[in-house]
């Protein structure tokens, strides 16, 4: 394969493996925003893209797909196990998104993590161009940048941050702290998506390692790396072509006309411990309980995506909401009238735009999310300026999603208050908030987040 001059570094390739209908194997893009966003890009600027093909243990050669240069990096079954499993989803997952679960530190977690984030690097080194650009991802690679430059002194280097970044005071409890603060220090600049976790990066640089800071650069030996956000975004133009689909609204009043309740309440999440389903539930439960809600008023659809069904927390967190919906259902339904449809599954583009049509009031409640993509893609459905939109301040979208119901998902009567609120406001109040939601959106889609990036690492400091 040739070199590259853009390359992106990814724990997944931006691809699902398929059965053709002929029974063949094949390649799917995958749906994740990730991709949509940076897509583009790779094909303009002929781009490879590095990254696990998502099967263990199997060794594949670089392919074209999608008119992108694909290059896997193979993972053993025992590395999915301790480093993505373990170290990435135990260790780093809870301890970024405010120790909500007990975050687990286990030196063969670390291990395999600095293990396969070197092959990750050397894969790297292997395809960029000199003087190429290289752009990391997430919260799996974060010693990537390091080790590449160490490899390749000549390349740009990049790296996003899709989730928190935590501040010291939880940071300092992983026994690998200064390692992963000196691994994105690697990088010509640093992303995230709010400014407060650039700051607490920039200020775990200076604690950790008594780098000198100034603003938003901090300066290592002879380099200065930047650390900035770049808040991620939807794509904006994808979901107004499918919210014009006469079939796409034809489902929406299918799915009203099929739910015996005035109101729709909606949640669309992964089944994860930091989305706050059991808060909203709860709050939705006490409002029947109080009797501040009819059952015919309003109903609660929940689609709740299987996530990492291999890790504990995950099973006991599935346990423990379909526990509650049975008993808020037990309570409050009669036959064939459920006050909570709870579904586990996963939903396509099509079928999300027109649930997001049919909700009145959208329910995003995490008690910790890097941005919530969920709340976005709301805001860019309603070009019709009806829906409310609750949103925990504790989601990045909450910067800029200003004029969202927003709630402290913690406090069980804020929310009821909260929800009450979105149920009942007047067509013309939920319109206003709606209008000027749409306007931050459409302005700051997720191709101006991939530009915005790219033109911040293209300036800086060659190295
Ligand atoms: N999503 C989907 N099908 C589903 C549920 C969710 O395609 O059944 C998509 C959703 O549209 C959004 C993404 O998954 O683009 C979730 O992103 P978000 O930032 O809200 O949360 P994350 O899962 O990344 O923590």
């Amino acid at each position: 394969m040739d070199e590259s001059k853009f390359v992106v570094v990814a724990n997944r390739l931006p691809v699902d493996r398929t059965v053709k209908p002929d029974g063949t194997a094949g390649w799917r893009r995958s749906p994740g925003g990730l991709v949509t966003a940076i897509g583009p890009v790779m094909r303009s600027r002929d781009g490879a893209w590095l990254g696990w093909a998502g099967a263990a243990g199997e060794k594949l050669d670089p392919f074209t797909e999608e008119e992108m240069a694909l290059v896997p990096v193979p993972l053993s079954a025992e590395e999915v196990e301790l480093y993505y499993e373990g170290f990435s989803n135990t260790t780093l997952w809870p301890l970024y998104h405010d120790v909500i679960a007990p975050p687990v530190y286990k030196r063969r977690y670390w291990d395999a993590y600095v293990a396969v984030n070197r092959r990750f690097a050397e894969a790297a080194a292997g395809v960029a161009a000199q003087g190429a650009m290289v752009w990391v991802q997430d919260y799996q690679l974060q010693l990537v940048p390091a080790m590449l430059r160490q490899l390749r002194p000549d390349l740009r280097i990049g790296f996003f941050l899709h989730i928190p970044f935590p501040p010291p005071e939880l940071f300092h409890q992983l026994p690998w702290r200064r390692q992963i603060i000196e691994g994105l220090l690697g990088a010509d600049l640093v992303g995230f998506q709010r400014p407060g976790a650039a700051a607490n990066f920039l200020r775990l640089a200076r604690r950790l390692l008594g780098v000198r800071t100034q603003g938003s650069c901090a300066y290592v030996e002879d380099r200065v790396v930047r650390a900035q956000a770049f808040p991620i975004s939807v794509d904006v133009g994808e979901l107004a072509r499918l919210t014009a689909r006469p079939t796409v609204w034809r489902r929406a009043a299918e799915v009203h006309a099929g739910l015996s309740a005035s109101k729709i309440l909606l949640g669309v999440d992964r089944l994860d411990y930091t989305k706050g389903i059991r808060q909203r539930l709860q709050a939705f439960g006490e409002l029947l309980e109080d009797g501040e809600l009819k059952p015919g008023e309003a109903v609660f659809v929940q689609i709740a995506t299987p996530s990492r069904e291999r890790v504990e927390q995950y099973q006991l967190l599935r346990d423990e909401i379909e526990q509650l919906v049975g008993r808020i259902n037990g309570m409050h339904a009669s036959i064939g009238t459920p006050v909570i449809h709870y579904m586990h599954a996963s939903y396509d583009r099509e079928e999300l735009a027109a649930l997001y049509l049919a909700a009145d009031v959208m329910v995003v409640t995490p008690l910790r999310d890097g941005m919530n993509l969920v709340a976005k893609e709301y805001v860019a459905c309603r070009a019709d300026l009806g829906g409310a939109l609750v949103l925990s301040e504790f989601a990045g979208a909450a910067d800029e999603l200003r004029q969202a119901y927003l709630v402290n998902p913690y406090d069980i009567d804020g929310l009821k208050r909260s929800l009450l609120a979105a149920i009942r406001a007047e067509p013309e109040d939920v319109a206003r908030r709606m209008r000027a939601m749409r306007r931050r959106v459409t302005q700051h889609d997720v191709d101006r987040w991939a530009q915005d990036f790219l033109t911040a690492l293209e300036v800086a400091p060659a190295p």
